[in-house]
């Protein structure tokens, strides 16, 4: 490694991103065991969830050992903080030691809280920053954050950790998008952004509306993560081109924080959780572990190895993901990943998120006259800035002359609550709902199939 010293410029943290597998595997089964014994010594739901598959912490040594435990589910945690329980069943940290709380989408739609102790945080800052720094991200760089601010981890926590790597940070949120261009081109120095993909486009098109050329902006660096959009073929290129930008990608999620950056090969993006947590990938069907080598696709299934308030054991993330484990010419030896779907089937209108549950929560207020059955159906690449095409099942006993009626109605109601513009059609019953689970967004232009 000696030929890295000469260029530490590379890595925010040189030694464990450059660590040979062998020691990255002796520093994980070190951690996974500290954390089993925390785990089993604070949290009677991981006590219990070892002893009814009579498994003992002592037992769990290894990443491979992880095997014998049973997975848990998001769904776990938010169902245990239903009854107004701050963090739930996973909660290991006395509240004392816990100074942020920050909320997931949740696969049900309502938001799961999680807690971060001052170490967590100091955690999640140093995989940010790894992650940050393979993007390309330096001190002395301006970067304007503008992710949702309001209870999300890509708001307050990504923005510090930005502060961590050393960048000039500005938490600007979301929205007010002709200030955001009036600020940035008011400044001398090339600036950066922190937002999801669909955010640039949308902002290309303010600044187009506003007679103002993107280029003139100064905007150099994207830093984009929340959607899958950059892997979408020519949609990185639209979005460098239109700003004269460079766009890198990033991964994370709200359970773990932002730990995954894109290098300047444009591979995959570099794990960057070496230390604090590993993953494995599942048949998702099955529940089988799958080998973890080059080109492999499974569903990742995270477990936390260092963490204090709220960790994860063996949680399936329902995110299927290709692994990359080719040596990368960057230096780094962590594992690069693409995320192929994320299964909760959120999708983002005009830089909002949409959960379907949400949708159905709309049109759960319409029934008896609607079914609750809905689907969207999205037949080009982001961004949606259209009207979102959603197809919804009308009860049989509503006449046809009503139902165009009935589809305006659904319309403004998810204008009013939801915040967006949907093209409604109805449809007979039982049209969409089959025994299996019913997928409620289908990205027809990903050759995705109802
Ligand atoms: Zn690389």
């Amino acid at each position: 490694m000696a030929h890295h010293a000469t260029m530490p410029e590379r890595f925010w943290n040189e030694s464990i991103e450059t660590l040979a597998p062998a020691e990255r595997r002796r520093l994980e089964d070190g951690h996974l065991s500290e954390q089993i014994a925390y785990n089993v010594a604070t949290s009677p739901f991981y006590r219990t969830r070892l002893d009814a598959a009579g498994v003992r912490p002592d037992e769990i040594r290894h990443v491979e050992d992880l095997v014998r435990v049973p997975f848990m589910e998001k769904s776990e945690i938010a169902d245990s903080q239903a009854d107004g329980t701050l963090l739930g069943v996973n909660q290991c940290a006395p509240l004392e030691s816990i100074v942020r709380i920050q909320a997931t989408g949740g696969t049900t739609g309502q938001p799961m809280r999680i807690g971060l102790t001052r170490r967590d945080i100091a955690d999640y800052g140093e995989m940010g920053a790894r992650a940050l720094w393979a993007m390309g991200c330096r001190p002395g760089d301006i970067v304007f954050e503008c992710m949702n601010f309001n209870l999300y981890s890509g708001g307050l926590s990504d923005h510090l950790t930005f502060e961590t790597l050393g960048a000039a940070t500005i938490p600007f949120g979301v929205g007010h998008s002709e200030r955001l261009l009036t600020m940035m081109a008011g400044l001398k120095d090339p600036v950066g952004i922190w937002a999801t993909p669909t955010y640039a486009v949308r902002l290309a098109e303010v600044a187009g509306q506003l007679g103002i050329e993107p280029r003139s902006v100064g905007l150099r660096r994207g830093y984009f993560s929340g959607e899958a959009g950059l892997q979408v073929p020519g949609y990185r290129e639209r979005i460098e081109e239109a700003w004269g930008m460079v766009a890198r990608d990033q991964y994370g999620t709200g359970e773990l924080g932002l730990h995954s950056g894109e290098c300047e090969e444009r591979n995959g993006v570099h794990f960057g959780g070496t230390g604090y947590a590993v993953a494995e990938l599942i048949d998702p069907d099955s529940g089988d572990v799958l080998p973890f080598v080059d080109g492999q696709q499974g569903e990742v299934v995270y477990t936390s190895i260092r963490r204090e308030a709220s960790p994860l054991m063996r949680m399936r993330s329902h995110d299927l993901m290709q692994v990359f484990t080719a040596p990368c010419p960057c230096g780094r030896t962590s594992f690069r990943f693409r995320i192929l779907a994320r299964s909760d089937e959120m999708f983002i209108v005009k830089g909002v998120n949409v959960f379907p549950l949400s949708v159905q929560v709309v049109l759960m207020k319409l029934a008896p006259r609607v079914t609750g059955e809905f689907r969207v159906v999205i037949d080009r690449p982001p961004p949606i800035d259209y009207p979102v095409p959603l197809t919804v099942e009308a009860a049989r006993d509503v006449p046809a002359a009503q139902h165009q009626a009935l589809a305006r109605e659904i319309a403004t109601r998810i204008q009013a609550e939801l915040n967006f513009t949907a093209a409604v059609t109805l449809v007979e019953p039982g049209t969409i709902a089959t025994e299996r689970k019913t997928r409620r967004v289908i990205r027809s232009y990903r050759g995705e199939v109802v």
